[in-house]
Formats: structure tokens, sequence, C-alpha cells
């Protein structure tokens, strides 16, 4: 029995008719442009929350340091790994701090921004 083919409309119909060196038809071209925006509106979203916290460490250096220094005693390890797991866990501590929280989310938000004029630069080509 052969493999059923997906319907148009999709990603992996997009993939097929890439494959099978046909022009993809419009469904399947807005499915792929959706996908492509969609990953990066998520893979963005991850990076602009990293600057916002990074950013939010800087202005709380002091605060930083000692959710830095609690987060390096509740790690088991001690190796690289290690110690980039205590900074991602004091980074989160911090953007979660009732004392600099309400200062998370615009930062986050202005992010956010960058990342989606930086997605719109570089749109996909529309074929
Ligand atoms: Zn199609």
């Amino acid at each position: 029995m052969p493999r059923e083919l997906k319907e148009h409309g999709t990603p992996a119909a997009y993939e097929r008719h890439r494959r099978n060196h046909e022009r993809p038809c419009e469904q399947c071209r807005l499915a792929h442009n959706a996908a492509v925006a969609d990953y990066q509106r998520r893979t963005g979203r991850g990076r602009a929350r990293q600057r916002a916290m990074t950013t939010l460490a800087r202005h709380h250096p002091q605060l930083f340091a000692s959710l830095h220094a609690q987060a390096w005693l509740a790690e088991p390890g001690t190796d690289r790994k290690a110690r980039v797991r205590a900074r991602q866990a004091a980074l989160r501590a911090l953007a979660k701090h009732e004392s600099v929280c309400d200062e998370f989310e615009p930062l986050l938000a202005a992010e956010l921004h960058t990342e989606d004029q930086a997605a719109r630069g570089k749109q996909a080509p529309q074929d």
C-alpha cells in the first residue's frame, strides 16, 4: 500500500513540491511561510527572553550575585555545564524576583519588538 500523501496546505506538502521540482501551490506556500514565521517567533522569543534577563542582571548586580550564589550552592555538579545551569537558574529567579519582576516585562517587550523588526527584515522570499 503506497504511503498516503499529505494534503496540500502543510509544510510537508510544500517540501514535497520542492522535492518534485514543482512550483509550490498557493496553499502550500502559505503554510510554509506560516511555519517559518512561527519558528522565527518561537526562537526569537527565546533569544529576546535571554537578553531581557541578562539586562536585568546588569541592572541589579548585587541581587543577581546573591541569586547566583544560591543557585550555585544548589547545583550538584561543578563542571562547565553546571556553571551554565546555575547561571540560567539565577537569571530565571531574578526575572521572577518580586522586587524586580515589574521591570522584566517591559525589557522583554522591548527585546521582542527588536526581534520582530529583525524577522520582518529577513522574511522568507515569496517563492
Ligand atoms: Zn501544494
